[in-house]
């Protein structure tokens, strides 16, 4: 289990976040959203143990998140996938840190290859690829190195809608077929709803949980879902939290 508990962090004056806590049981996939400069990114940073709070504490199964580790990985937005190694060599990347043998390496990547169905592009340079490709990539790349929490950070942000739904499939299958537990920030309510189990609201200035909302929509969910009555009602649930706490903040300036 992941746990942030009390986690606050300031930049100067600026509070980021204030008393934050989410709980991620083993092989749930949460969402956190919330409007630009709430707090996202740097949420993600602490349990990445890229940023320290300032208070609080993160641990994952009880062992407290002191900096970067292989048993958490991270994805950006922009994917930084490294633009002179191939797929595989950028696939092969991680496994050769964690000092895997050559044959456990060549396993690893042909099976991470065929799950993320890069397996005909293997030999591909990054800027041989489209951009969605390039953050399956990036996603294969922090797979295959079996941490036991995949991070995003808004990985489908730059990408268009076509695309960015075609990768929401893609990713909430393979969170299905390999297990990992999956904390993912987006400022797009209606991905947080199609991917969560479980959507966390954060409220800006400074960045606090506002809500914390059950999807209670069934695990097997292809892009048809979002147009049942359920879906459409969970989404507007979660705008009109987001749009609100972002309203009382507009309220004061
Ligand atoms: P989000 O990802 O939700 O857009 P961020 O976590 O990036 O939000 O930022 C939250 C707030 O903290 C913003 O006001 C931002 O300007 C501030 N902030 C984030 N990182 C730093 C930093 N390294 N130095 C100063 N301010 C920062
Ligand atoms: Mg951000």
């Amino acid at each position: 289990m992941l746990a942030l508990t009390n986690v606050g962090r300031t930049f100067g004056a600026k509070v980021a976040l204030d008393d934050v806590s989410v709980r991620v049981d083993r092989g749930e996939f949460v969402c956190v959203v919330g409007a630009s400069g709430s707090g996202k990114s740097t949420l993600l940073s602490i349990v990445a143990g890229l940023v320290a709070p300032t208070s609080g504490a993160v641990t994952l199964d009880g062992a407290p998140v002191v900096g970067p580790g292989p048993e958490r990985g991270l994805v950006c937005q922009s994917g930084a996938v490294y633009p002179w190694r191939t797929v595989e060599r950028n696939i092969a990347f991680g496994l050769e840190l964690l000092g895997l043998s050559r044959a456990e390496r060549k396993a690893r990547i042909d099976w991470y290859l065929e799950e993320t169905g890069l397996e005909p592009w293997r030999r591909s340079l990054p800027k041989q690829l489209s951009g969605g490709q390039r953050q399956r990539v990036a996603i294969a790349r922090a797979l295959a190195c079996e941490p036991e929490v995949l991070l995003l950070d808004e990985p489908f942000g730059a990408l268009d809608v076509q695309t960015k739904e075609d990768m929401q499939v893609f990713l909430r299958g393979v969170w299905r077929d390999t297990g990992t537990t999956v904390l993912m920030v987006t400022h797009d309510v209606e991905e947080a709803v199609f991917l969560g189990g479980q959507v966390v609201v954060l409220a800006s200035d400074p960045g606090r949980v506002a809500a914390d909302v059950v999807v209670d929509l069934p695990a097997d969910r292809d892009l048809a879902v979002k147009r049942t009555r359920e879906f459409l009602a969970l989404r507007a649930r979660v705008e009109d939290l987001v749009r609100t706490f972002h309203q009382r903040v507009s309220d004061r300036i």
